[in-house]
């Protein structure tokens, strides 16, 4: 028979009858917090600076959309750099995957922007404004002191809108669009904008969901770890059977360690209880280990009942470091991270295409020659301006033309080239002749294309 329904189990963030459950978590001082909040501000100043930092007078990061280019420490990567964005990606990855091997939802708990902003920024100016969990609930809607908390937190959206834009459209584009009247750039303005109401909606709002709902990083969870990797653990056989101490202290034993205070449960910020095990909603923050390890403290009693340990470990059994998981994915990541560092070494400093042309492929010349039409595209990769020059170097009966002695490109810019091929008709084979074509500047490139010509079919066109 099923429980009746005050007993069952619904979802953290959830109540009965299926309204928001909204979470107001107490803030647990302790030895994790104070890292959390070091490695927080570290990475807030990071995300800000990485758009702005110039490594070989580009962005360190960059996603460029307008122009389909990656950034990335001084690299630049282009939708031609196929090979290399694939194994960019698999590095990513299968560092994800170890990591999470190892060291569980780590990334969750300290590292995601989500969480560094909710937990370091957005909340600390809530419980400033509002104080403690029983005195927000007890705020009025439209409290002087709520109101003040929406205007910082609209400021701070539109602050980090700016930060996370810097990321796809570079900072210079992005200053001209914010200091500029938004009646010149109103595309540009809308989507700073909407940005920061998405900012805003999910820092202010929809908090928790992102991590239990929305995120697909933390969806994975369930197949990214194994028995060994590290998670926030209760230690059952330490704490059970729970209850308040009917003595004073120092506790003694007719229960387990925990005096069911329920202290881990207010501070966590998905809602949950980690004493019923581990549960997807568990982002690994450690704030249940820093509330708990507060209590035996008082109690007098070692800490770690609440801790970071293993699904293992908790059953009693050794952690061991070699599994197949954590031989495998280093292996693979070995091998993906070699490739890209040989990619990214071995990358030319130029690229060049051989491309379709509209209109006539030949025209016929006055002394009875055909001269076909060719056109390249010379992508100059690097960070200086470039010559190229180009030749012919198989055909001593053809000869070359083109409008200029050599070809000028811009740092990482591509022009198109149009070239003739001046030949005697009679040297096409079905219409056909293969020609080589060198490109090179002088520093070092130097590439043979081979393009195949169309001229006449049987001598005349
Ligand atoms: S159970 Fe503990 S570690 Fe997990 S989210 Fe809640 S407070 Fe953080
Ligand atoms: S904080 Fe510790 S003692 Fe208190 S309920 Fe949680 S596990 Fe038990």
């Amino acid at each position: 028979m099923s429980p009746p329904i005050t007993e069952q189990r619904v979802l953290s963030t959830l109540n009965q009858d299926g309204t928001r459950h909204w979470l107001r978590p107490r803030l647990a001082h302790g030895r994790f917090l104070k890292w959390r909040r070091i490695v927080g501000f570290g990475l807030i100043l990071l995300f800000v600076l990485l758009p702005r930092i110039r490594i070989g007078g580009r962005p360190a990061m960059l996603i460029d959309l307008s122009t389909r280019e990656l950034s990335l420490f001084g690299m630049v990567f282009r939708p031609s750099d196929g090979f290399v964005l694939m194994l960019l990606g698999l590095t990513v990855v299968l560092t994800v995957f170890l990591v999470t091997a190892l060291f569980g939802r780590v990334w969750c708990g300290w590292g995601c922007p989500q969480s560094v902003y909710l937990e370091q920024v957005f909340r600390p100016i809530e419980r400033w404004l509002e104080g403690s969990a029983a005195q927000q609930k007890r705020l009025p809607r439209f409290h002087w002191r709520r109101l003040v908390k929406w205007a910082i937190f609209a400021a701070l959206s539109f602050a980090l809108s700016n930060v996370f834009l810097a990321y796809f459209v570079g900072t210079e584009r992005l200053e001209h669009w914010v200091f500029d009247s938004p009646l010149n750039h109103l595309a540009g303005f809308s989507l700073v904008m909407g940005v920061a109401v998405l900012m805003l909606f999910d820092f202010a709002y929809f908090r928790e969901q992102t991590c239990i709902v929305a995120c697909p990083y933390g969806r994975l969870q369930t197949v990214l770890l194994d028995k060994q990797s590290l998670i926030v653990g209760y230690d059952a056989k330490r704490g059970e059977p729970r209850g308040k101490p009917k003595h004073k202290l120092p506790v003694v034993s007719e229960h387990g360690s925990c005096v069911d205070c329920g202290a881990c449960v207010d501070v966590c910020p998905t809602g949950i209880d980690i004493r019923n095990g581990l549960q997807m909603e568990c982002i690994g923050c450690a704030q249940c280990v820093d509330a708990c390890d507060t209590v035996m403290d008082k109690l007098g009693q070692p800490r770690n009942l609440i801790g970071y340990t293993s699904q293992d470990r908790l059953a009693g059994k050794p952690g061991r470091l070699l599994r197949a998981r954590t031989v495998v994915y280093p292996v693979l990541l070995l091998l993906a991270a070699g490739g890209l560092v040989w990619s990214v070494g071995a990358k030319p400093t130029a690229e060049v295409y051989v491309e379709r042309m509209a209109g006539p492929s030949f025209i016929d010349l006055p002394d009875g020659r055909v001269a076909a039409r060719v056109q390249l595209k010379i992508e100059n990769e690097t960070d200086e301006d470039r010559g190229y020059t180009i030749s012919l170097v198989d055909a001593p009966d053809a000869s070359l033309r083109s409008v200029q002695p050599s070809w000028h490109v811009k740092p990482r810019h591509s022009i198109d080239v149009p070239l003739f091929v001046d030949l005697a008709p009679g040297t096409f084979k079905g219409g056909k002749r293969l020609v080589h074509l060198r490109i090179n500047d002088s520093v070092g490139f130097d590439r043979i294309v081979a393009v195949t010509l169309l001229g006449p079919e049987r001598g005349t066109p």
